[in-house]
């Protein structure tokens, strides 16, 4: 990647870390949640810990070399003190913040083919809905076509996990079993729970999909207080993901 597009994607994330940040629908508040962008072949950009989205800055992000995080994913259980130092190992410039103990999750999902975005947060009715014993319902099936257009077909739906190593774990598995099963990457991981990843190839579609997200997550509660939600037929769902004005739609949107 060119030091040119590098930086242009620095600023992008800074933009979009704050217009998550600082949404009225509060998608994430004080430091909760994290972005992250490919920035080379084996590197990428990931909140600091301790950082906010709502006042995201340069030196809120960190660049990590991917492949001296990869032994963390070995089967070994290694103490928070080693996982730490990892981390910190892990920057490109050691006079950098230390990045988001979520930073091996990032590094996985920008390291997916077409995937060059992750923005997780922690989404208020997303999270009434994981927190329910609905949340199954929310991943699989859908209520109305921008859902569709928006979140793909269905979501993957991670259960309950600790943070760090077992979480990024966990995502893996996740994204592989959907992956084998539905021939293409999801748009949206859900975690039981916790909250809401969004993943694509710009910054404009993890943003579209985490609003759309929380919207469909209003309309489904709304939905459940009137004895639904009605989910569309499975058939309609394929039909709308496949239709040419809807993938145009999503070119659009930059979904695709
Ligand atoms: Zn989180």
């Amino acid at each position: 990647m060119k030091i040119s597009e590098r930086n242009r994607r620095w600023r992008q994330l800074v933009e979009l870390s704050r217009r998550i940040g600082t949404a009225a629908e509060s998608y994430a508040i004080l430091g909760e949640g994290n972005t992250s962008t490919r920035s080379g072949k084996d590197t990428f950009l990931v909140k600091a810990s301790g950082t906010s989205l709502s006042t995201a800055k340069k030196d809120s992000f960190t660049e990590c070399l991917r492949p001296i995080l990869d032994p963390l994913w070995e089967s070994k259980s290694r103490s928070d003190t080693e996982v730490d130092e990892k981390l910190l190992a892990a920057r490109v410039d050691l006079k950098a913040g230390k990045p988001s103990t979520e930073a091996l999750f990032h590094s996985y999902l920008l390291s997916l083919p077409g995937i060059e975005w992750v923005a997780h947060t922690h989404p208020i009715a997303v999270n009434g809905i994981l927190c329910s014993p609905r949340a199954s319902d929310f991943a699989k099936f859908r209520m109305f076509p921008d859902e569709i257009v928006c979140g793909g077909e269905q979501s993957v739906l991670v259960p309950y996990t600790d943070p760090g190593i077992p979480l990024a774990k966990a995502i893996r598995t996740g994204v592989e079993d959907f992956e084998k099963e539905q021939g293409r990457f999801p748009r949206m991981i859900l975690l039981q729970n916790h909250g809401l990843i969004a993943i694509g190839p710009s910054a404009g579609a993890v943003e579209a999909t985490t609003k759309m997200a929380e919207k469909s997550a209003k309309i489904f509660l709304g939905a459940a207080s009137l004895g639904g939600p009605v989910f569309m037929p499975e058939a309609q769902v394929r039909r709308i993901s496949g239709r040419p004005d809807e993938l145009y739609r999503q070119k659009v949107l930059k979904l695709e």
